[in-house]
């Protein structure tokens, strides 16, 4: 590892890239709207883009990049994705990068990067067992073991989304099916069961807003999404011994006080001190974690 490297986070409504220094401090910053509709060809020009504005930054970086859906570590194509990014399912976004930038360019699952990301500068930095929620509009995690990311037998690892959990019997899932984590503990869990206990369509960021303005169903809602995700995360502490967990994501913040006192009541006590935190390089962490990738050696 070397040099500076560049990072790239292709989310479902924004771009982001970063250029870092080789300890990770963050020297330039570049975003532009990801163009999700207009198919992938323009999602990668998009992508491309940022990518070209930190190089002429830093003349000589290597490039990462984090990406929503399931990527093969190998190929650095993706496996599944949602409609967040239409028509991205087989995109070989390293391939197509790689000709775009004329560079070599790693790919991972934009959870794992921003695993990578917060225990390198961010809230697990220097910690080498660390366990990542990301709770947004669904709900992932990436999973760093002995300084490495886990990513499981074909890069899928870390899909805390379909956990069954009690209380979720009733609820689907973005999978499809019934009873996972994410129809409870996710932005999109949220105004399910909002809507469920109140008739009203909302998003999961208007449920958390409402709760913080006094509204009980929304409070309710909140509470009992925080709860699932507090006795999941204190049962996985159990299976993964990690030294720290860390909640990332749009709906961290509106989880997190719901989620903490039940995780701690959960913990065992060989587990006690293993704290919950909040993630500290918001909407950056996939990006800076992507430039890490990046920098690696093409060994892995
Ligand atoms: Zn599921």
């Amino acid at each position: 590892m070397s040099g500076t490297g560049i990072g790239v986070d292709i989310g479902g409504t924004t771009t982001v890239g970063v250029l870092v220094t080789p300890s990770g401090e963050v020297v330039g910053r570049a975003r532009a709207e990801t163009p999700a509709r207009r198919g992938a060809a323009a999602v990668l020009d998009t992508a491309a883009g940022v990518a070209r504005r930190l190089l002429d930054q830093a003349g000589q970086a290597t490039v990462g990049v984090g990406s929503a859906g399931t990527i093969d570590p190998a190929t650095g194509a993706v496996r599944y994705a949602t409609d967040s990014l239409p028509g991205w399912a087989g995109t070989r976004i390293a391939d197509e990068l790689e000709r775009r930038l004329g560079r070599p360019v790693r790919v991972d699952n934009d959870v794992n990067a921003a695993a990578i990301g917060e225990a390198w500068t961010g809230a697990a930095a220097g910690l080498t067992h660390v366990l990542l929620v990301a709770a947004g509009t669904g709900l992932g995690a990436g999973l760093i073991r002995d300084g490495r990311l886990d990513r499981g037998a074909r890069g899928a690892a870390g899909a805390l989304a379909h956990l069954p959990v009690p209380g979720a019997e009733r609820l689907r899932c973005g999978c499809g099916r019934y009873g996972h984590l994410e129809a409870v503990a996710s932005g999109t869990g949220l105004a399910t069961a909002y809507k469920l206990a109140t008739g009203e369509t909302v998003t999961g960021r208007q449920v958390a807003a409402r709760a913080a303005d006094g509204d009980p169903a929304a409070a309710e809602v909140l509470a009992r999404a925080g709860e699932a995700l507090g006795r999941a995360l204190a049962g996985l502490v159990a299976l993964l011994d990690p030294q720290a967990v860390v909640v990332a994501g749009g709906a961290a913040a509106a989880l997190l006080p719901a989620a903490t006192p039940v995780y701690v009541a959960e913990l065992l006590p060989a587990w006690a001190d293993v704290p919950l935190l909040p993630a500290q390089l918001g909407d950056e962490a996939v990006a800076v974690g992507a430039a890490r990738l990046g920098m690696e050696e093409p060994t892995q």
